[in-house]
């Protein structure tokens, strides 16, 4: 309720803020959580809560008007479409120079991502955060995460005779052909789940196209993992369509949070105040550092240091189809849960996620979404002539994305004489170069704030999200922006409350 205090408020329901919100109820400090998406709680006239990939809807996009698919176009054909604007589950946030895919709704990024689980290589974790104690990280806070989000692997024997894996097999075959090593991916998906769909015992979803606007039945969305055992501690509340605006030191203390409730078109019904005695920023990559580059300057928390907004990076992400021979068809079904990998880091800078492409019929493409090793980072800042946050990235910066990824698909093309699709992202377009998936840093742990996600000049605000990772985890982000949650909070809770 509007003028209302509260212990601790978390800005946003992603990984970062439903472990905040977990870890404090049970160290039993009441919380308000504030996310701007919906709830994600109610069908739709087709009886279903979320849309497929093949069809997506007025539930698929955050107030848009037309959508704006990652992969845009299938045999030339151009595939988006117009629809009403509402506040859909998958935002495609354009700056100038990429669009940034997020998650909306309660549950964040869980609600639309491929539950790809991966813990990254030590020594590659090392060398992305050097300042946290690996050690630590391997042997509690990793395990923790895992454990709390439900991550399991697909049974190897079930997978090597599911026609909806047929796909990821013939990428094995390919990269084992060209001497690349093959890794099997953890997923939060329900595995028993998948199987009862591929023998037609329950409503498919994985099965029928079910992920990036929402999967109905077999994920493990936070809802249903920290958000839900958040909930049973009876100290949890949240906000839905509530986004937060602003916030400032309190005359008395605290600080005063601003906070808009919207309509499902993103109107604005009403603007409210609250104060919370510790504010945990878990907006995102984008949203956080959206929000503190704009406190800063604006003189709401003026205190802030210089490095805010700075360190962002795409995860090195770049997309690619290949087009196979006649005799390697990849499938008509196809699980939309990823659950392999291509790992050529260390060679190559690249670690290739096999990557379906559920489109119901034979398409003979095998599709990878690539993480990189790229040393390209850009910088949030706040322009006072639009009134909004700009994001310094250079579309150029993808090339180096592109020659990484070339190390493994270039390699392969030549082995089994194919060639790149050129139909997925327009007309005679290889690289899909102008998105990212995995938002990471603007608030860099230890640069903009202390060890534990402490920000710089205030005491009692926090940064619990993937803001803190500088740019590039390596392998798909969401098990270490949750380990890492785990480990800041519990020296918080012990420390600050
Ligand atoms: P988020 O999960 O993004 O949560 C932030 C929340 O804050 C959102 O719900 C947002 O609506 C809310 N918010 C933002 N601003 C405000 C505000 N001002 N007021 C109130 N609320 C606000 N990662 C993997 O590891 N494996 C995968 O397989 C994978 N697949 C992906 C597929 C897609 C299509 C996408 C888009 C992402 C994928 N990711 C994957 C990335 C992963 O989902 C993100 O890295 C992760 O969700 C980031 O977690 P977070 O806690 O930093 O923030």
């Amino acid at each position: 309720p509007a003028g209302s205090h509260v212990r601790a408020l978390v800005i946003g329901t992603g990984y970062g803020g439903s472990v905040a919100a977990l870890r404090l109820a049970r160290a039993g400090v009441a919380v308000h959580m504030v996310e701007m998406g919906m709830t994600w709680d109610t069908p739709g006239a087709d009886g279903k809560v979320f849309a497929n990939t093949t069809t997506p809807d007025y539930r698929s996009f955050w107030l848009r008007t037309r959508t704006k698919q990652p992969l845009s176009n299938f045999l030339g054909f151009p595939l988006d479409k117009d629809v009403p604007r509402h506040t859909g589950i998958l935002d495609a946030e354009d700056f100038a120079g990429i669009t940034v895919y997020q998650g909306r709704g309660v549950g964040g990024g869980s609600l639309v991502n491929g539950g790809m689980a991966v813990t990254p290589r030590r020594e590659n974790f090392a060398a992305i955060l050097p300042t946290v104690d690996a050690g630590e990280m391997y042997s509690t806070y990793y395990p923790r995460a895992n454990a709390g989000l439900g991550v399991t692997s697909v049974d190897p024997a079930w997978w090597e005779s599911a026609a909806c894996y047929q796909y990821a097999r013939v990428g094995r075959k390919h990269a084992q052909r060209s001497g690349f090593p093959f890794v099997f991916v953890p997923n939060v998906y329900d595995w028993e789940y998948m199987k009862q769909e591929a023998a037609g015992a329950v409503p498919k979803s994985a099965l029928d196209g079910e992920v990036i606007y929402g999967n109905n039945h077999g994920k493990k969305t936070l809802q249903k993992t920290y958000l839900a055992q958040a909930a049973a501690t009876g100290r949890v509340s949240v906000s839905a369509l509530h986004k937060v605006t602003s916030v400032t030191p309190a005359p008395s203390g605290g600080y005063t949070v601003a906070v808009d409730q919207i309509d499902t078109t993103g109107v604005t019904l009403a603007s409210k105040t609250v104060t919370a005695d510790k504010v945990f920023f878990a907006a995102g990559s984008v949203g956080t550092s959206k929000l503190l580059t704009r406190l800063k300057a604006t003189g709401a928390l003026p205190a802030l240091n210089g490095e805010i907004g700075k360190g962002w990076g795409d995860n090195g992400n770049v997309m690619c189809g290949r087009a196979n021979h006649m005799w390697d068809p990849t499938g008509k079904l196809q699980s939309a849960m990823p659950t392999a990998g291509i790992d050529n880091w260390d060679a190559g800078g690249a670690f290739a996620e096999v990557a379906p492409l559920p489109t119901g019929i034979e398409t003979y493409a095998s599709f990878y979404l690539s993480i990189t090793k790229t040393p390209h980072r850009a910088e949030f800042t706040w322009n006072p002539a639009t009134g909004k946050v700009d994001l310094s990235w250079d579309r150029a910066w993808k090339q180096t994305s592109i020659d990484a990824a070339k190390t493994i698909f270039d390699k392969i093309n030549a082995k089994e004489g194919t060639i790149y699709r050129t139909d997925l992202f327009g007309a005679y377009k290889i690289w899909g170069d102008h998105l990212t998936y995995h938002p990471l840093g603007g608030a860099v742990l230890g640069m903009a704030t202390d060890n534990h996600g402490r920000l710089h000049g205030y005491t009692g605000l926090y940064v619990i999200d993937g803001a803190l990772i500088p740019g590039n985890a390596s392998v798909n982000p969401f098990v270490t922006i949750t380990a890492l949650a785990e480990r800041n909070i519990e020296r918080i809770v012990a420390e600050d409350f």
